[in-house]
């Protein structure tokens, strides 16, 4: 506990610190994190203080969003000032808290202990490199409910009888409602119940950069054997590939002599074959020629099984009140809900307090005002350019000067992160680059996410950026 101090002979460092205690209790902690920490003090001349802050666009958003809170919050403490102003400075740790540790951590996350988003830091794991699948996706963390039953069941059906009685499966269903999961435990179970068995996964948008590869390199004969040779193709997100009739045409190759020699096909869309506008004729057909299997949205009770899974899997104490307040706030889409839990867990880990239902109230709260989420291609570029002060022209060109390459693939990893754009559409728009430079890319930014928690902020600062009105 700190002794509050009312009269101006505070250091320095205790001004701030507890100005900042007081900013905190009115801030989300999320906002709090993000906006405060390194900031400090810097000076204080005639009544008016100088805080330094990390970047510029702290400076701005601190400016715009806090400086009255700011404001009040000093002059509770102290009477005498006036006005504050905000440079961009180098962070030192206060001096205190370089000789003692944990004062620091107040407002400053334990490097690792901020993790975005328990998926993100999971994926691309140890995926099999034979199989592509992801391990993680399996049937035993796989909730069914009355919104999924059919496509669940159709999955352990062609387990069983691969190639025969659902020949190709189609399974639709809108985003973050399961679908990846779900065809990823259909091909891990394959694996499992028949090790010989060749199986192969691929996002439509993968196998559309394979060809654009094979094609420049001439290996489309191996690529195709390379896909014909398999016992069940599970290719996501097939709605991609209706974009060029090349890729479907390439497709329906491959799909037919998979399907003349009883081979299994899983397709998974964000629609049924019959809304894909551009999808041909002869493609449609053959995939209502199967089985097609929907994915709803999940139920009030499916949504309770859900949350309480996910928190026994990662070994936490939830109340249930909490629960239930999550299940009835976030109602249409799996991956939200799951994402609102990781959030309610970062805050408990940060505070280092038990998970309540006032906090999970207030969380979900401050989730459920965050802006609609609408961007596009300029703003990402522009606040890219911004945030780390380069011409935004720089992004888009051929330049190799080294403080460019960052940024740009920070751009690239946003474009498919946030935007969900194809990698050869990221590569378009950023200089022509080529699909596999944006998926290196994404893969780097990724990897540092996990090693770098600074990474992390910029990305939030940034993203705050691209969704401002
Ligand atoms: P989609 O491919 O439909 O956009 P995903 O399969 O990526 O959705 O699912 C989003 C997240 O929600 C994943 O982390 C996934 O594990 C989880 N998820 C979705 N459906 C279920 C379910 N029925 N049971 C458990 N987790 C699920
Ligand atoms: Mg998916």
């Amino acid at each position: 506990m700190w002794i509050l101090k009312t009269n101006s002979h505070m250091t320095h460092e205790e001004l701030w610190r507890n100005a900042l205690q007081e900013i905190e209790l009115a801030t989300t902690k999320a906002n709090f994190i993000t906006w405060f920490k390194q900031t400090a003090i810097a000076d204080l001349r005639d009544g008016i203080i100088t805080l330094s802050v990390p970047n510029g666009f702290a400076r701005e958003w601190l400016k715009s969003k806090y400086h009255k809170s700011i404001l009040r919050a000093i002059r509770n403490l102290n009477n005498d000032i006036k006005d504050v102003e905000y440079v961009i400075g180098k962070y030192q740790p206060p001096e205190e808290s370089r000789r003692r540790p944990s004062a620091e951590k107040r407002y400053a996350p334990e490097p690792g202990v901020v993790i975005p988003d328990e998926e993100f830091s999971l994926r691309d794991l140890s995926v099999d490199p034979d199989t592509n699948l992801n391990p993680r996706y399996v049937f035993e963390t796989f909730i069914v409910g009355s919104f999924n039953e059919l496509a669940h069941a159709a999955g352990q059906s062609i387990v069983k009888n691969p190639g025969t009685t659902y020949n190709p499966l189609f399974i639709y269903g809108g985003v973050g409602l399961g679908k990846t999961h779900l065809i990823q435990a259909i091909g891990n179970e394959m694996m499992k119940q028949n090790p010989t068995r060749k199986v192969r996964y691929v996002p439509a948008e993968r196998f559309m950069g394979e060809i654009v590869e094979a094609l420049k390199n001439q290996e489309m004969s191996r690529l195709k054997e390379k896909y014909r040779s398999v016992d069940m193709l599970i290719m996501d997100d097939i709605q991609f590939i209706a974009r060029t009739e090349k890729m479907q045409e390439e497709f329906f190759h491959i799909f037919n002599a998979l399907y003349e020699r009883n081979k299994q096909i899983l397709i998974s869309s964000d629609r049924p074959p019959k809304s894909i506008p551009t999808l041909e004729e002869r493609l449609r057909s053959r995939f209502e020629g199967g089985m097609i299997a929907d994915i709803g949205q999940p139920d009030r009770e499916t949504r309770m099984t859900i949350l309480k899974a996910k928190a026994d899997q990662k070994g936490i104490v939830i109340p249930e009140e909490a629960l239930w307040y999550i299940a009835d706030s976030i109602k249409t889409n799996v991956r939200e809900l799951e994402g609102a839990l990781n959030r309610i867990v970062i805050s408990a880990k940060l505070t280092n307090s038990p998970i309540t239902i006032e906090e999970t109230k207030r969380i979900l709260t401050y989730i459920s005002q965050e802006p609609r989420r609408f961007t596009s291609v300029k703003k990402v570029l522009k606040a890219v350019a911004e945030f780390y002060d380069v011409e935004e022209k720089a992004l888009t060109n051929h330049s190799r000067k080294k403080e460019v390459v960052k940024p740009r693939q920070i751009a690239m990893y946003l474009l498919r992160e946030e935007m969900k754009s194809s990698f050869p559409f990221i590569g378009e728009k950023l200089g022509k680059k080529d699909h596999t430079t944006v998926i290196h890319a994404c893969k780097k930014i990724t990897n540092e996410l996990k090693n770098n928690p600074m990474i992390e902020n910029e990305l939030q600062m940034i993203k705050e950026k691209i969704y401002e009105v």
